[in-house]
């Protein structure tokens, strides 16, 4: 492989992840996993929004997505890919904690979706 080539493989994934939104959607997902209506919770976009860059990021091969009932849940392919977040925060002068203690928050109680609402699983079922 020549380095022009090298470059320009290693030039797509960063593209794909350089949209602040995409970014915003790794962190909020980070070692776990999440579904839109939770995304649209965390970060206060429309899920038409999120959904179009869950998409991208989808056919990039950066997230995988498995479906349970109605909700469809999103994880992270390789969390290696937060390594290299939490190193461009670094270098945008951050400190890597204040990147650490965002990376996958709960929503809080506005959030109704079965990972933060796990009664609403056990009560559908009875
Ligand atoms: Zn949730």
């Amino acid at each position: 492989m020549t380095i022009p080539a090298l470059a320009e493989k290693i030039a797509g994934v960063l593209q794909v992840i350089s949209l602040p939104a995409r970014l915003a959607i790794l962190l909020a997902i980070g070692r776990g996993e999440a579904c839109v209506c939770h995304l649209e919770t965390l970060l206060g976009w429309r899920q038409a929004y999120i959904s179009q860059h869950l998409m991208a990021l989808r056919k990039a091969e950066i997230l995988q997505d498995r479906r349970e009932g109605r909700y469809v849940y999103y994880r992270l392919r390789d969390e290696a890919i937060l390594a290299l977040v939490r190193d461009a925060a670094t270098l945008s002068g951050l400190a890597p904690q204040s990147v650490d203690a965002l990376t996958n928050p709960k929503p809080g109680p506005a959030c109704e979706c079965p990972h933060c609402a796990p009664q609403f699983i056990s009560l559908s079922q009875d």
